[in-house]
């Protein structure tokens, strides 16, 4: 059940609900990006909250977030489209702190206050559309939750967990967003408060290995939902050899020769998933050719 997002209806559809286990996604983030216990749940709860902003995306639409705080993490990127594919990483991934006072890793403090959280959204048809709104906690659900109720004028209850082995590995990864849909009663309002008052720490449940439909349950209370689709989610990255060969192109023609000369080629590693790319003199005298160059002809 790990890596599922489920997305349902509840109090007869005046809230929306999704849940998510992302476990082995942020797994894979950690692994790829060697990322220490904090910068990973850093890195963890932007990828589950980008999984679940993505969820209402179609065909060609993607999201892309950004952080941006003033902590060791620096800034932290994620994307995400309609089919489930995420990606992201932290500039830096080397960020163990000690534990906050509450006991849990600090976010927070890798994070940094001040700083922005900006999604960018690219739908078709419609212009590209940008939303910032500054940090209010650090703590990422509260922020996300503030960036719905003010740049999309959705109130929402989001919450993102992540919690490390002591190996550095991922022991649970996931989270929720509810959101309250125009026209809901006073009533539901009431009871959605009590249900989310009475919940353990989601962070908890998680740990349980509940399935999401029983996430669902707690969230909701168990008889006031209807289950919509269940979708898988991964951590994928659009990159590939053509891709950055083309991007080497726009170092220009000088700079592309002295990686000729020096290095006889070039070592190109894509930030959002640290996958290696080598490139050799031949590809890189292709650039050459291409732009219209006659070096060596
Ligand atoms: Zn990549």
């Amino acid at each position: 059940m790990s890596n599922q997002l489920l997305r349902a209806l509840a109090f007869d559809g005046q809230v929306r609900v999704f849940v998510v286990n992302a476990k082995e996604l942020v797994q894979e983030a950690q692994t790829r990006h060697d990322t220490w216990h904090t910068a990973t749940a850093v890195l963890g709860r932007t990828l589950i909250a980008t999984s679940l902003l993505a969820a209402d995306l179609k065909g060609d639409d993607h999201i892309a977030v950004d952080i941006r705080g003033s902590g060791p993490v620096g800034a932290v990127m994620a994307e995400g489209d309609a089919h489930g594919n995420i990606r992201g990483c932290v500039a830096n991934p080397h960020v163990a702190l000690d534990l906050n006072a509450d006991g849990n890793l600090d976010v927070r403090g890798a994070i940094g206050l001040p700083g922005t959280l900006t999604v960018k959204k690219f739908i078709s048809v419609l212009e590209p559309y940008a939303g910032q709104v500054d940090l209010v906690s650090g703590e990422l659900g509260e922020d996300f939750t503030y960036y719905l109720a003010v740049s999309e004028q959705i109130p929402s209850s989001v919450g993102l967990s992540v919690l490390i082995n002591p190996d550095e590995s991922v022991a649970a990864a996931g989270g929720f967003m509810i959101q309250v849909m125009p026209g809901a009663t006073d009533e539901t309002l009431n009871e959605l408060e009590e249900h989310l008052g009475q919940l353990e720490l989601f962070s908890t449940l998680l740990n349980e290995e509940h399935t999401l439909e029983e996430l669902l349950g707690y969230l909701v209370g168990s008889e006031n939902y209807k289950v919509l689709a269940t979708e898988e989610i991964r951590f994928s990255c659009s990159c590939n050899k053509e891709r950055l060969l083309a991007g080497l192109q726009t170092l220009g023609k000088d700079e592309i020769q002295t990686m000729i000369d020096e290095d006889d080629g070039a070592e190109v590693i894509c930030h959002f998933c640290s996958e290696v790319y080598h490139f050799s003199r031949q590809d890189l005298e292709s650039l050459l050719v291409d732009e219209g160059d006659s070096h060596g002809l």
